[in-house]
């Protein structure tokens, strides 16, 4: 096979890759010989992940024209549940698609290879060197010359660490999960339910329906965002949940996999490569990562179109990203793990599952809800008071040590 002068290539073959291409292609059709997608893997390729696609990444897909050939439960809305109660939150029929990822993946990749798209699996990218006008990639299948490189290579990027961003991040999470049958005690099944009734940890365990081989099955798991040095077990900590409903861990195979966080302070784009996708990062708060990937997709393969049709460089991408609603919502996610996780935990917990506004919009909205609204403020500014008091304490603990 023939890998050498390419004018752009996608690095990795999972959601955000294949969004990249198909978006590339839909804002300017003559672009299909222009790009390859390399995937080290070969299709249909496994990723570990509960497989739950919310709304927004839907619709993006939809605007790509993209159907959902594989099977997948259709979920209405999500019920949380903490120490003090249970909440649900309803949003609408079909919010959120729960897929298997070896089936969801390689049909994207299948429906970018109908499109004209050039996708090589079973070639593994180990090493990338940026020059002044193209990069050089190693390949296990030789090396590969191109103009542009967009990593979509997940959380061990090798694009990542040829940019130069080796720092660990301030925050790390972790997730564990297994397949198990339903139980007579679970919920509706057009429910997601989120556990954050233990709060050693800063996370939740969760409950998802999902659909193994034709068969309903429960996919369960554990989400832990370690900061401030809070690191736990993941194995003990999902076994003490699975035993809390009468499973034992030891009967189901245990998936384990770490989840990169955006950092909007990182450089995520220089003059010929940039990350898409979790190689640049996702929503640390929820660990959520598939819309968000397809989000990536979407602005990337615009982006990148333009940056060829001007014959530009990639320099602006952080800028880009930071600045989409895609880039607002993640930093926003940030800065919410303190309140959610931290000592402030209880009265968020309070208000979702006291406060379960439901969707409208506008006008209606701020009447049908106006004490809604207030409490919700009073409950924010109850939780800034604490967190501040928090921090206060800790920096009066730190002096006193001193
Ligand atoms: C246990 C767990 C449960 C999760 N559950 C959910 C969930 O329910 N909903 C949700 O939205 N998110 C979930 N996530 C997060 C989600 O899985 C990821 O955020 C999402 O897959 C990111 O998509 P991506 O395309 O950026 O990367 P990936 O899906 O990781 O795709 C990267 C691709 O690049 C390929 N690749 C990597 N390195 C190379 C290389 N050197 N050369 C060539 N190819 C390479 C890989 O094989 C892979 O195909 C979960 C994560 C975990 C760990």
């Amino acid at each position: 096979m023939n890998l050498t002068d390419e004018e752009v290539v996608i690095v990795g073959g999972g959601p955000a890759g294949i969004t990249t291409a198909l978006t590339m292609i839909t804002a300017n059709p003559k672009l299909k010989n222009k790009i390859v997608v390399l995937e080290k893997d070969i299709y249909p390729r496994d990723k570990i992940c509960a497989g739950a696609i919310s709304y927004q990444g839907i619709k993006i897909l939809e605007t790509l024209n993209v159907e959902f050939e594989v099977p997948f439960v259709s979920i209405k809305g999500v019920l949380l549940r903490s120490s003090i109660g249970e909440s649900s939150f309803i949003y609408m029929d079909d919010y959120i698609r729960v897929v298997r990822r070896i089936e969801f993946d390689s049909s994207l990749a299948n429906l970018a290879v109908e499109r004209g798209i050039r996708i090589i699996d079973g070639v593994r990218v180990n090493t990338v060197e940026e020059h002044k006008q193209f990069v050089i990639l190693t390949t296990s299948r030789g090396l590969l010359k191109a103009k542009y490189v967009i990593g979509c290579d997940g959380v061990g990027s090798v694009v990542r660490r040829a940019m130069g961003i080796t720092k660990k991040n301030l925050i790390n999470m972790q997730a564990l999960e297994v397949d198990t049958e339903p139980l007579m005690e679970d919920y509706d099944r057009q429910l997601l339910v989120f556990n954050i009734s233990d709060r050693t940890f800063s996370g939740y365990t969760w409950d998802f329906p999902t659909i193994i081989n034709g068969r309903e099955m429960v996919c369960r798991g554990i989400y832990h965002i370690q900061w401030r040095n809070n690191k736990i077990n993941l194995k003990t900590k999902l076994s003490d949940y699975l035993t809390s409903i009468g499973l034992d861990i030891n009967n189901y195979q245990r998936k384990y996999f770490s989840v990169q966080a955006y950092n909007p302070d990182e450089v995520i784009g220089n003059e010929r490569m940039i990350l898409v996708g979790e190689s640049s990062g996702i929503d640390p708060l929820t660990g959520e990562g598939i819309t968000q990937a397809i989000k990536y997709g979407y602005l990337a393969g615009y982006f990148t179109a333009d940056v060829l049709a001007k014959r530009n460089t990639f320099t602006e991408w952080g800028k880009v990203v930071r600045k989409s609603s895609l880039g607002r919502n993640l930093s926003f996610s940030i800065r919410l793990i303190k309140y959610f996780y931290g000592a402030p935990r209880p009265v968020v917990e309070k208000f979702l599952i006291n406060y379960n506004i439901p969707r409208t919009k506008g006008y209606e909205f701020v009447i049908a809800y106006l004490f809604e609204i207030i409490k919700f403020f009073n409950t924010v500014f109850s939780a800034i008071t604490i967190s501040l008091t928090d921090r206060f304490t800790t920096r009066m603990r730190l002096i006193k040590k001193i």
